[in-house]
């Protein structure tokens, strides 16, 4: 019998907090109440502040992150349109077979996994396309299999400096209310996300942003699209309705971390994430091991993927934690798999959170075979928050 806590280490879904998981305990009710209006209108203008959008449109429809990946294909493109993708970890692959089992003419820019999105090769690639024929550039924010996060104002200003109009796609399901996001100002045309990582809440939405150049190509864009129809969602949402059941519990859930968020400030909990990631990474410098980012300007404040040594088997190091400590870590995903164990640090997270991360992950690499000195990570981390939290106190920030 397992007694105590289960500690959720990975990059979603994430942990709820208890007061987003009391919100969601409410009756059912009518969908098509006069007043539904009140519980979803405001959830429109909360999440367009998130993606720090005034322009763009959002959109929820019930599903995951991979059912927004296909709204945003089928409504907005042509069979058969050309587009350029960067293939650089589990989920970027993902996408590429995605948009090719929908029929787009996918150019793929391969390159190694721990790198980030290949701005160059794009902009070389548009600068050669004088004729628009590419209709579309998809990037993976952060790439959640490889904890590494691509510079999206650098690709739009591929994209500006090539005059290219190709719709700038981003995959930002482990990067939206986590990290910095800019959909207006980085002119995103189509930003993807879902409720189970950064905003903290169960599976089950499917989240968009769409920009105005977006909405006029879902006018005239051919692919065939049933369910997710940006048409269909939009006339129905300009009241606050649904053109099919929508997941009422998540909407009280989503008004509620939403709120968190704005209390806590985007700003605050983008640094926050920011400072536990640190900490995670201060540990793992400290054990002597690698991430898979393969640089520093490319690390992930939501999720670190940790090289194990060629000897040791990551999946043991996973096994060890979930049988015997509770505690849920990534794992490899592709490739990567038995080689990687990631620990995700994102959403409802504190200091002491990712210290007991690091202490588990410690026993579980040692029983595993790593030789390290027990306590050494933790250790580093504890001082790299003493030292965030001595800062803090000089510049005169409250401690709160
Ligand atoms: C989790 C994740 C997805 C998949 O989202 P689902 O909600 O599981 O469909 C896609 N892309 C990235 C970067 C992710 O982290």
């Amino acid at each position: 019998m397992k007694t105590g806590l289960t500690h959720l280490y990975i990059p979603g879904p994430t942990n709820v907090p208890e007061a987003v998981r009391r919100a969601m305990n409410v009756p059912m009710q009518d969908m098509r109440a006069p007043d539904f209006g009140d519980l979803t209108l405001d959830l429109f203008t909360g999440m367009k502040k998130v993606l720090r959008t005034e322009k763009g449109r959002v959109m929820f429809f019930p599903g995951s992150g991979t059912g927004a990946w296909e709204a945003a294909i089928t409504n907005t493109l042509n069979p058969g349109d050309k587009v350029l993708m960067g293939r650089y970890g589990h989920f970027s692959t993902l996408w590429v077979e995605m948009a090719q089992r929908l029929g787009l003419d996918v150019e793929v820019i391969d390159i190694p996994w721990g790198a980030g999105a290949p701005v160059r090769d794009f902009s070389r690639r548009l600068g050669r396309d004088t004729t628009d024929e590419i209709k579309a550039v998809f990037v993976t924010h952060n790439e959640t299999a490889t904890g590494v996060t691509s510079n999206i104002a650098a690709v739009r200003q591929a994209l500006d400096e090539n005059f290219h109009n190709a719709l700038l796609f981003v995959d930002g399901v482990s990067s939206v209310g986590s990290l910095e996001f800019r959909m207006d100002e980085w002119e995103v045309d189509l930003v993807v996300t879902g409720s189970q990582k950064g905003l903290m809440l169960p599976a089950g939405l499917g989240i968009l942003g769409v920009s105005e150049k977006a909405m006029e190509a879902s006018k005239t864009a051919t692919m065939r699209r049933a369910y997710f129809n940006f048409a269909d969602m939009v006339a129905m949402n300009a009241d606050g309705y649904f053109p099919y059941t929508p997941p009422t519990q998540l909407f009280h859930g989503l008004r509620e971390s939403l709120a968190l968020m704005e209390s806590e400030g985007l700003d605050q909990v983008i640094a926050r994430h920011h400072r536990l990631a640190e900490g995670v990474r201060r540990g793992v410098a400290a054990w002597g091991l690698n991430l898979v980012a393969e640089h520093h300007t490319l690390y992930s404040d939501t999720v670190s993927a940790i090289r194990v040594p060629k000897d040791v088997d990551a999946r043991e190091v996973i096994r060890i934690a979930y049988e015997d400590y509770s505690t849920s870590f990534g794992s490899g995903l592709g490739p990567l798999n038995g080689k990687v164990f990631r620990i995700g640090h994102i959403g409802d997270l504190n200091e002491g959170m990712c210290l007991t991360a690091l202490s588990i992950a410690e026993i579980a690499l040692v029983r595993a075979g790593v030789p390290l000195q027990m306590g050494k990570g933790v250790g580093a981390a504890q001082e790299w928050f003493l030292s965030a939290a001595n800062a803090a106190t000089s510049y005169g920030v409250a401690a709160e």
